[in-house]
């Protein structure tokens, strides 16, 4: 089990969630189902990167689910649509992907084994873990029990979890969707304001910060731009390129397709800006490195101790039965690069550091048909 329970909301939405979440109270009641509700755990300010305090709150969504309908789980609903998105039950969920092929799969019914144009079909699961895509119509026949109880449960859990995740609506659920590129052009201005840093949501519950998204619906937002709108553009066309790999990357190609975010999916949305950021950033770092690959030669005299200013580009960690070894890159000014195979850190820099080391070149040699130069008994000089 790997289910989120807390949660970081705007302060001043603590209580229209609170209403929000005595809907949820009164349908249960009706159901007979038990009531979920949110505790407030605690107050504190949120920085903005141009130094302006967002009081934040801290809360934690009780859960009360009943997860199984007879002998199944409820594992998840699938929105349909032109590319389908999966909506996990986050009471069942593992932490691990569901099979891809439920990204492409029709609104088909395994128990009358009909297509129909179904909006929503629910992955249940066995009792030896294998998944049953079943139309809603058919859940009773198929289990044997009725599913009102569970399914409302479940959707409980979808419901309660995607409005915390997506609390910034301000509306609860009235508001069904934004352009995308508006969208993530109004993400790109909130990075670009503060300080270029994109906090993912899963960061900023971890650290107790507002997340980018988060940030996009305070009334101060900044405005987006030109520029924000260009890069939103070249965004989505990244991702409708993608070629996925995991669930996360499948659904936010299925989001550029789809060219709109609702509320429920706006935190997956988000990544898209980051992700073709990240994505850009690579690939401009693997055009310097082939320009520097061009331009690289051995440095100093073999066996020779020496000074040298470094700026240090890289530290990879391994351990072995010796231990601890780090390899360093450190770049110099001409382009070229030293590597060193050290058996300690340099534990007051870290990487784009400047520093003078005293270093032995130990020898010259070639890695991927790049000069290379290591050196030995490095320490600052
Ligand atoms: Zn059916």
């Amino acid at each position: 089990m790997n289910m989120k329970n807390e949660y970081s909301i705007f302060a001043n939405r603590l209580s229209d969630l609170e209403k929000e979440i005595k809907k949820y109270d009164k349908k249960a009641l009706k159901l007979g189902l038990p009531a979920p509700s949110i505790t407030l755990l605690s107050y504190y300010d949120r920085l903005t990167g141009s130094g302006e305090k967002i009081p934040m709150a801290k809360v934690r969504l009780n859960r009360g689910g009943i997860l199984k309908i007879g002998e199944y789980g409820i594992k998840a609903a699938i929105d349909h649509g032109t590319t389908n998105i999966l909506r996990e039950n986050p009471a069942m969920s593992n932490g691990e992907n569901l099979d891809p092929k439920w990204w492409k799969a029709s609104p088909r019914c395994s128990h009358c084994d009909k297509i129909r144009s179904r909006k929503v079909t629910y992955l249940l699961q066995n009792a030896s873990g294998e998944l049953i895509q079943v139309g809603s119509s058919c859940v009773k026949d198929f289990t044997g029990h009725d599913p009102t109880k569970a399914l409302s449960s479940a959707m409980f859990e979808f419901a309660l979890t995607e409005l915390l995740e997506g609390e910034e609506t301000l509306g609860g659920g009235s508001w069904s969707g934004q352009n995308l590129e508006c969208f993530l052009a109004a993400v790109s201005a909130v990075v670009r304001n503060d300080g270029g840093v994109y906090i993912t949501r899963k960061k900023a519950q971890i650290d107790g910060i507002a997340s980018t998204v988060d940030l996009i619906y305070v009334p101060k937002a900044p405005r987006a731009e030109k520029s924000d709108y260009e890069i939103a553009e070249k965004a989505i066309a990244w991702a409708k390129g993608l070629d996925p790999k995991s669930d996360f990357e499948r659904n936010l190609a299925a989001i550029a397709e789809q060219g709109f975010v609702t509320p429920k999916h706006n935190g997956i949305a988000g990544y898209i800006y980051e992700g073709y950021r990240r994505a850009l950033n690579r690939a401009i770092e693997k055009r310097i490195e082939a320009k520097q690959a061009e331009t690289a030669t051995h440095i100093g005299e073999v066996g020779k101790r020496e000074n040298f200013e470094v700026t240090i580009k890289r530290c990879f960690e391994s351990y072995n039965d010796w231990g601890y070894t780090y390899t360093y890159t450190f770049l110099l000014a001409c382009g070229s690069t030293l590597t060193w195979f050290g058996s300690k850190r340099l534990d007051e820099h870290e990487i784009g550091d400047t520093l003078n080391i005293k270093a032995t070149v130990k020898k010259h040699q070639e890695y991927k048909g790049i000069p290379q130069t290591v050196v030995t008994r490095v320490c600052e000089a």
